[in-house]
């Protein structure tokens, strides 16, 4: 069909959850998904690469994105900018192609607004516990930065109603196998 727009679909989850490991083994498996890689001002930890996971930037230049309208949307959190470039996203779904973007749980609610037909996928942690542990068994934050990540963590478990989709992360393989197959059905559904 022309002119058929891509599939926007989000992934979020509290720091620490394993969002990022999830999101690695789906795009291995759809290499037809488009990874948006967004900005952020923190630094980049050991195995990162600048135009991968994101593009690092200073402050400034993030707030002359901002002024620009560079960004779908933008967060503050602790004590770092993230953003999401729009015409990325723009450019890639008018292309018929799917756009997946990992995103804190309020950037996701945000995206929703501008894509309404966007699927949002939460994923959750067993427990604050296990979280915690995950978290400082990551080694990449230092103690400050851990807190504030697990102090929202609280609050971004209080919004996890608002998503479509809500997959625990309990036993790993289980979880990336039905991440697999909701994105599959998304995908397909876009598709027919
Ligand atoms: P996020 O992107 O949500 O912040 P990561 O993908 O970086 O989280 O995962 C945080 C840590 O938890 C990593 O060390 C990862 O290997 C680990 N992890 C992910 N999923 C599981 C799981 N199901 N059980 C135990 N550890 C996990
Ligand atoms: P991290 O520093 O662990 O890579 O990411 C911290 C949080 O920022 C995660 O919840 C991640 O999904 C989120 N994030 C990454 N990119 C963006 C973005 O462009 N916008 C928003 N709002 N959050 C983002």
């Amino acid at each position: 069909m022309e002119n058929r727009k891509g599939a926007v679909i989000t992934v979020s989850a509290p720091s620490g959850t394993g969002k990022t490991t999830i999101v690695k083994e789906i795009l291995k498996e759809f290499p037809e998904i488009v990874f948006s890689v967004s900005a952020t001002t923190r630094k980049k930890r050991k195995n990162e690469k600048n135009g991968v996971e994101y593009f690092f930037i200073t402050v400034e230049e993030f707030k002359e994105k901002i002024n620009a309208g560079d960004f779908v949307e933008w967060e503050k959190f602790y004590d770092y900018y993230y953003g999401t470039f729009k015409s990325y996203i723009d450019d890639n779904i008018s292309a018929g192609r799917p756009v997946l973007i990992e995103i804190d749980v309020k950037g996701a609610l945000h995206v929703k607004e501008i894509y309404p037909e966007a699927v949002l996928i939460y994923i959750y942690p067993p427990n604050l516990q296990e979280l915690e542990k995950r978290l400082k068994g990551r080694q990449t934050e230092d103690e400050a930065d851990f807190k504030k990540r697990i102090e929202r963590a609280k609050m971004e478990l209080s919004l996890k109603d608002r998503f479509d989709y809500l997959i625990e992360n309990k036993d790993l393989n289980i979880a990336v196998s039905q991440v697999k197959s909701l994105i599959n059905n998304i995908i397909n559904k876009e598709n027919s």
